[in-house]
């Protein structure tokens, strides 16, 4: 497989880009070696600049739950744009998506447009403090938010693998105002709101956590916060920038009956464009300006472009239920074949898996929080990301990551993508 060009694009890339890439994840630092270049994608496939093509198991990390290049996407977007690409002014899509996520996600009465993940979950804190008139927040250790600089205490993702989870730059004032817990424990929770009497404005959580892996919320464990947040007046936030439009029509929140008080979206609800989103109960969302003291706004928010790809992807999504249980017979079939060739193995590494998100942990132990995560042989997954690259299977380059399906992927790909598990392990195991 000639990497050449990737290779030289990459060189040139680290004189001009810090580290050569926009996001530090995509530099490849956790699992070795150069970064594919990418070129285009359509489908189930990524192909680089060296025009080798690789299965999708990221796509976009998650954005392209129905595959690359949709066509459908591709053709709203085109119409859109020969109106013009941003006018700085309310548009009728923006009231037309806004209704649409509204009677899709439980929790949110009234919904605001920002360009990201990242500026959801800030200004979704920013809400909840000028609603409560408390200044502390808790966050899970490993989850990830965004890199806001109160989220970047103990977060996923990136920082995990970048071994400065503290990033500097964050000053020690900010970060006196988040605290932590590990993810699963009411207990942790219980003793931070008792040494914290009503000064806890929020309860921030990935639900079902993919940015230390995928992580499952054990039974009672929501709905455990919901109790909790509505004893003490806390604002529960769900961040289902990943798991939103993909575990359900309506999320996590949908699928496990728990609805928070507000929710950030973003990655699918752009429909690959730079979109995100965070709503929630009337009388909280009024506190935004300029209904309300709490103050945000954006440039290019609500942009026309980007509207019409999200548009388009949530109406496919709100008119296609049958999607959802496509993505999960896809996950399912997958993680039965990765088991079994595991069992065969007699290797018994932990698979979480929740419909299209799964985690193949380097470990036997089982991984309901960020320390059991970190169990992992680190090194090890490594190999086997380096083994599947070399058999044209497109993994995120880390253990701290979950894969994201797509309805693209065909039970022939499904069964190619097992075969290749199957040699990758073989090959890193020695066996
Ligand atoms: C990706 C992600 C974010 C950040 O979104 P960006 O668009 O990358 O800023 C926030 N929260 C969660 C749970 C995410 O997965």
């Amino acid at each position: 497989m000639r990497k050449d060009r990737s290779k030289a694009l990459f060189e040139k890339a680290k004189q001009f880009i810090p580290g050569g890439v926009n996001s530090p994840v995509r530099a490849f630092r956790a699992v070795g070696g150069d970064p594919l270049f990418i070129k285009r994608a359509d489908g189930a496939f990524i192909y680089d600049e060296d025009d080798n093509a690789y299965i999708e198991l990221i796509n976009s990390w998650g954005p392209m739950i129905l595959g690359h290049n949709h066509p459908m996407i591709r053709e709203a977007i085109v119409r859109a744009l020969e109106n013009g690409t941003s006018f700085g002014a309310p548009t009728a899509r923006e009231v037309e998506i806004a209704e649409l996520i509204i009677s899709m996600v439980p929790s949110v009465e009234k919904v605001r447009m920002v360009n990201s993940g990242t500026e959801a979950t800030m200004s979704a804190i920013r809400v909840a403090r000028g609603f409560t008139g408390r200044d502390k927040f808790i966050k899970m250790e490993g989850h990830y938010h965004g890199h806001g600089d109160s989220f970047l205490i103990s977060a996923g993702s990136g920082a995990i693998t970048m071994g400065n989870p503290d990033s500097p730059g964050v000053t020690v004032g900010t970060a006196k105002d988040t605290l932590l817990a590990p993810y699963n424990s009411l207990e942790a929770i219980e003793s931070l709101v008792a040494a914290n009497p009503n000064e806890i404005a929020a309860i921030i959580l990935e639900p079902v956590p993919g940015n230390m892996g995928l992580v499952l919320p054990k039974p009672g464990y929501l709905e455990g916060l919901r109790k909790i947040c509505d004893r003490e007046g806390i604002v529960l936030i769900f961040d289902e920038v990943m798991t939103g439009f993909r575990l359900a029509k309506g999320g996590a929140q949908e699928l496990f009956g728990v609805t928070p008080d507000m929710t950030t979206l973003g990655k699918i609800i752009g429909g690959g464009m730079p979109v995100g989103a965070y709503g929630g109960k009337k009388e909280i969302m009024d506190f935004v300006s300029p209904s309300g003291p709490v103050y945000q706004a954006g440039t290019l928010s609500g942009n026309p472009i980007a509207m019409a790809a999200g548009l388009a992807m949530l109406r496919h999504l709100d008119s296609h239920p049958e999607v959802f249980s496509q993505l999960n017979a896809i996950g399912d079939s997958l993680v039965t074949g990765f088991r079994s060739v595991l069992d065969e193995l007699g290797l018994n590494f932990t698979i979480n898996q929740l419909g299209s998100m799964y985690t193949l942990f380097f470990t036997d132990q089982e991984v309901y929080d960020f320390e059991t995560a970190k169990k992992s042989d680190t090194a090890l997954f490594g190999r086997y990301f380096q083994a599947m690259l070399s058999r044209g299977i497109y993994l995120a380059p880390s253990q701290y990551e979950s894969l994201f399906l797509s309805t693209a992927l065909t039970e022939d790909l499904v069964g190619k993508i097992v075969t290749a598990h199957g040699e990758s392990i073989i090959e890193v195991m020695g066996r």
